[in-house]
This record gives structure tokens, C-alpha cells and sequence, in this order.
């Protein structure tokens, strides 16, 4: 792996001379032409060729679906412009050599295809199913939703919605990655470990190494449900601080090997800090995408300006044969839940005298 040193003034403009280079490369020109042309015939024949309102006749119902384009364009928006778009910016940081593109789909790792895998099995109806029994129903719970039951109970109800939107989403922004710290960390205590140990199983890192997650991780809601549940924001500023954080989360996954100088150390995880996150050692430093909290809560280092081996001694297939071993995680970690609330209800009871009466 190469060398990185912190980004000084020097080393910008050269990286600025690299990117404009790496830009005007025919094959990267030719590669955004294609996109653009792709993406522009796509949301031509969307709006064009396909009606706003669908009429669906199911098992003797008819049912309307409104709004099909807006509901298209929400679904397909990452795949076809914000992937894309990470995945570009990374080439042109990087090159084409060290880019999460070419290690996909020129190097092809295990670790790399199992990345893959994750991102697909992702986009399939089938895995909202699966996510939604496995944590039985709580990724779905709404913050919202318990906000306005807990506003009905106590008539409590703060909100800074009408605020100006890039106050919003600074509060909201500081509240997500609050809790999101405190759920990270919860997966590294031995309990969660074994649903979170997968994402730490990657052997190499690509943009794509985000996707890498259990089903049945249910420990994120907490990051993305109190927020919600203690503050009330505008939808705008709800949506600004989730492509934040999909955004920060593919680029500190990224092969860029950057610590990002002081943004890296106080604003913004970057990607050779959260590598150090996935080191072997398993060390529970650099949980937030916000570094001040692991700053505060003592969890933070600083990353080596060179890129450290990564994974988990843990065993793991690759690709498609990834799911039977996710269901041993998923077992160990039932297993282990079960043996801690045993463990409690059993200290309680010595704690509070009771015991079994003799027959
Ligand atoms: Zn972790
Ligand atoms: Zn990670």
C-alpha cells in the first residue's frame, strides 16, 4: 500500500493536478459521457413514456399508485447518481489503480465479490423481508411516530422545525452521530459483536464495503430513531442529514488513503481513520463519523498515514455462501443474549432473596 501524508498545501495542488489529469483521461471522459447520456435518456422515458398514476387489478382489488415517478426517481436517485458519482471522485483522488472499481471488477477479491453480494442482496424486495423478521419489526420503528405518542402522553414536544435549514441539519447532524456513536459501540461489546462482526470481516476496503452489514443489525436504529424522538425537524432537513451520512459512510469505506488533515481529526471520519476502526486488532477506537464524540467518550486515535491491514480472524465464505454464515452469527448472537438475560435475572434474584422453595 502506499504512503499518505496529511493533506498541506503543497500536496493539494498536486492531488488538484492528478484529479484534472485523471478527468480529462479519454476513457474517464468517455465513461461520464455514457453515464450522463444514460441516465438523461432514463429520466426522459420516466417522465415521458411512463404514466404518474398506475391503476393495478390484484387478487379481484384495483388498486392506485400515484406519484410513480417521484416514487422511481426516490428509488433509483443512489444507484444511478450518487453511487456513481462517489465511485468517480474516488478514481480521481486515487487513480485508476488504487480505485474501488478497478479492485471490484479487475482484481475481483472474495472479500471484494462478498462487498458485492451485500450491495445486491440489498436492493432485492426480498431483503426489506428478511431485516424486518430478523430484528423482528425494530428497524422499522419511526421516531416520529413514537414523538407524537410521547407528545400525546406528556404534551412534551420540542421541535425546531421553521428554524433555518442549515441550523437544522447541523443539530440533527450532531444528535444522529450522538447516538449513532453509542450503537456502534454497543456492537463491539461481546453480545453484538457476533452481528457486527461481518462488516468488520472485509478483508480489503471498497465503497461498497458500506453495504457490508447483517440483516439483522438492529442496534443503527437507536442512532436512527431517537433523534426523531427528541426532536422535531423539517422533512428537508430529516433528508439533508441522511445523504450525509450514506455519503460519509461509502467515503470512509473508500480506497482513498487520506487521514483528511484536521477535518479528518475533528469534523469528518476519514478513511484511514476508520480503517484503523477495522483493524486486525479490533480495537473499539474511531466508532463516529463525527470524531469530537470519540474525542469526548476517549475513543479516539489517530490513523497511521500509511494503510493498515484489515478483517477479523472470524471464518467466512464469500459472495452468495455468505448466508449460511450469517445465520451462525445470527445464532451465536440469540445465544448470547439469552445467556446475559439469564446471567441478570439470575443475580437479580440472589440480589433480592429469592430462592426456589424446596418441595
Ligand atoms: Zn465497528
Ligand atoms: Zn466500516
Amino acid at each position: 500500500m502506499g504512503q499518505s501524508e496529511p493533506i498541506g498545501a503543497a500536496s493539494e495542488a498536486s492531488l488538484g493536478q492528478a484529479a484534472i489529469r485523471r478527468l480529462l483521461h479519454p476513457v474517464a471522459l468517455s465513461v461520464v459521457a455514457t453515464h450522463l447520456a444514460l441516465v438523461a435518456f432514463g429520466g426522459w422515458a420516466l417522465l415521458h413514456l411512463a404514466p404518474d398514476t398506475l391503476t393495478l387489478h390484484l387478487f379481484g382489488r384495483t388498486h392506485l399508485v400515484t406519484e410513480v415517478h417521484r416514487r422511481v426517481i426516490d428509488r433509483t436517485v443512489e444507484i444511478s447518481v450518487l453511487l456513481p458519482c462517489i465511485f468517480f471522485l474516488e478514481y480521481l483522488w486515487t487513480g485508476w489503480e488504487q480505485s474501488s472499481v478497478r479492485h471490484l471488477l479487475v482484481e475481483r477479491t472474495a472479500s471484494g465479490w462478498s462487498d458485492v453480494a451485500c450491495y445486491l442482496f440489498q436492493l432485492a424486495p426480498a431483503w426489506t423481508l428478511v431485516t424486518a423478521i430478523m430484528s423482528l419489526g425494530v428497524v422499522y420503528i419511526s421516531g416520529e411516530w413514537l414523538r407524537g405518542l410521547l407528545a400525546q402522553a406528556t404534551g412534551i414536544d420540542l421541535t425546531i422545525a421553521g428554524a433555518p435549514l442549515a441550523f437544522q441539519v447541523g443539530v440533527l447532524f450532531l444528535l444522529y452521530t450522538f447516538f449513532d456513536y453509542w450503537s456502534h459501540r454497543l456492537d463491539h461489546s461481546r453480545v453484538f459483536w457476533p452481528l457486527h462482526r461481518f462488516h468488520h470481516a472485509a478483508e480489503s476496503f471498497s465503497i461498497l464495503t458500506a453495504a457490508r452489514v447483517h440483516p439483522a443489525v438492529f442496534t443503527a436504529v437507536v442512532g436512527a430513531v431517537l433523534p426523531g424522538i427528541l426532536l422535531g425537524c423539517d422533512r428537508a432537513a430529516l433528508a439533508d442529514v441522511g445523504l450525509m451520512i450514506i455519503i460519509i459512510r461509502l467515503v470512509v469505506h473508500s480506497r482513498i488513503e487520506s487521514n483528511f488533515g484536521w477535518i479528518g481529526r475533528w469534523v469528518v471520519q476519514s478513511p484511514l481513520h476508520h480503517r484503523l476502526h477495522h483493524s486486525l486488532n479490533r480495537m473499539p477506537v474511531n466508532l463516529s463519523l463525527l470524531p469530537l464524540w470519540d474525542r469526548l467518550f476517549g475513543t479516539w486515535r489517530d490513523a497511521p498515514r500509511t494503510a493498515m491491514r484489515i478483517g477479523t480472524p472470524a471464518d467466512y465464505r464469500h459472495g452468495a455462501w455468505i448466508v449460511p454464515d450469517l445465520w451462525r452469527d445470527y445464532c451465536e448472537f440469540g445465544a448470547g443474549l439469552g445467556k446475559l438475560v439469564l446471567d441478570r435475572s439470575r443475580r437479580l434474584n440472589l440480589a433480592f432473596g429469592i430462592r426456589r422453595s424446596a418441595p
